[in-house]
């Protein structure tokens, strides 16, 4: 998608001269359902954006058109205080997070497009919600930093359109870097850029072509155990705050006094945070069978003890681990469907591409899409 298309497609609809806004999707690497328990992270921003073109209007209205959609919507400003449970409320949440913090939009037309693929677990809404927060700021000649508007973007989806989300998705759709993976403590929101070597392994992202609706009751679920978890493990440890406070080697010692369900759920956090670890200090020594066996790992833990994966996830990652050339291979995204992520040898990624699409299909009747990806740079906006 070019900056000249957007322009094209806004001047066919609206008059005005817009500004051009872009956020990236993002994949994770390793470090799934830490987030929301303080822990850590490792994902990259994808050279796939979500392109905002706006323009301000004095009038206090949205008028915003998503092309993937085919929809526009209008959105009253001086009203807009509750979700409508449409598309259109991860800009309304934007407006509205920003507005509870005192900036004042003037109101705007507004024209967006994706190509994030949508609703496959690697963050359109991220992206949408960070493209129109930069999109508003700068109407409004205003700047903030990033990890400010990401802290906004996860607020707009936790408490406008009610989704639980912790601040994985945010964060690195501003941070991105060419190149780079980030590594993100959620607690502190300390950040390290870590090279990713682009000369001999590439990342390769499945998706399984599914979405089962269980995903966000089972997501708060899940946050729930994690709670109990830490309130049970406190008795011992006193001043633990989250399971990411939690060694393993505490975790063992007391595990016995956990119900089981529970105990698995805090076995596969705790776990994840060491994998997560131990994959930043992997890919430092340039260790690349090591970092796509803790992939593996994570992948195991995940349908294993957390109980998030899926029949069609499980088939692309069995799939993958029987394809030369991949070191790596495991679930992404919050579970119950959406995509894989794999670490491949750069020689052998023609054959993994066409073979994972020809096996996957034909145990699943399903037409996988594959996106061989590169790290990319964060929000900004375009032609500046
Ligand atoms: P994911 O973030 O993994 O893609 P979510 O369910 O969290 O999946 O977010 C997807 C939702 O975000 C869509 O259902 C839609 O409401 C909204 N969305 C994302 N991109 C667009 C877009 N380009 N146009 C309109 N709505 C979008
Ligand atoms: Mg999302």
């Amino acid at each position: 998608m070019s900056e000249k298309s957007i322009l094209e497609k806004f001047n066919a609809k609206f008059p005005g001269k817009p500004r051009v806004f872009a956020a990236p999707g993002r994949v994770n690497l390793i470090g799934e359902h830490t987030d929301y328990n303080d822990g850590f992270v490792f994902p990259m921003a994808l050279d796939r954006y979500t392109f905002v073109a706006i323009a301000a209007t004095n009038d206090r209205k949205l008028t915003v058109f998503s092309v993937n959609m085919d929809e526009t919507m209008k959105i009253d400003l001086d009203n807009n205080t509750e979700k409508r449970s449409h598309w259109s409320d991860y800009v309304s949440g934007m407006a509205f997070v920003l507005e509870e913090k005192g900036y004042r939009i003037p109101g705007a037309d507004i024209l967006l497009e994706s190509d994030v693929p949508v609703g496959s677990g690697l963050s359109s809404s991220a992206a949408l919600e960070m493209s129109s927060g930069l999109a508003f700021l700068g109407i409004m000649n205003q700047t903030m930093p990033k990890a400010d508007l990401a802290l906004l973007g996860q607020r707009a989806e936790n408490k406008f359109v009610g989704m639980n989300c912790g601040i994985m998705d945010q964060f690195i759709s501003m941070h991105g870097r060419k190149d780079h993976a980030l590594f993100l403590d959620c607690r502190s929101l300390d950040y390290q850029l870590v090279p990713l070597p682009s000369d001999n392994v590439r990342i390769v992202i499945c998706n399984t072509m599914v979405k089962h609706e269980l995903g966000s009751s089972e997501y708060n679920k899940r946050r729930a155990e994690c709670e109990k978890g830490v309130e049970i493990m406190s008795k011992d440890f006193p001043g633990i705050k989250a399971l990411r406070d939690v060694s393993l080697d505490q975790f063992e010692s007391v595990e016995s006094q956990l119900p089981d369900v529970v105990r698995r759920r805090c076995r596969h956090v705790i776990s994840e945070d060491d994998r997560t670890l131990a994959s930043i200090e992997a890919l430092q020594s340039n260790d690349l069978v090591c970092f796509g066996k803790l992939m593996n790992a994570s992948h195991d833990s995940l349908r294993d003890d957390y109980q998030v994966s899926c029949k069609e996830l499980d088939t692309m990652v069995d799939i993958a681990r029987t394809i030369p050339g991949v070191l790596g291979a495991r679930m992404t995204g919050g579970g119950f469907g959406g995509c894989t992520v794999n670490l491949v040898n750069a020689m052998q990624v023609e054959n993994f591409c066409m073979t994972i699409s020809s096996r996957y299909f034909q145990v699943t009747g399903l037409e996988p899409k594959i996106y061989v990806s590169v790290p990319s740079d964060g929000g900004h906006e375009i032609g500046v």
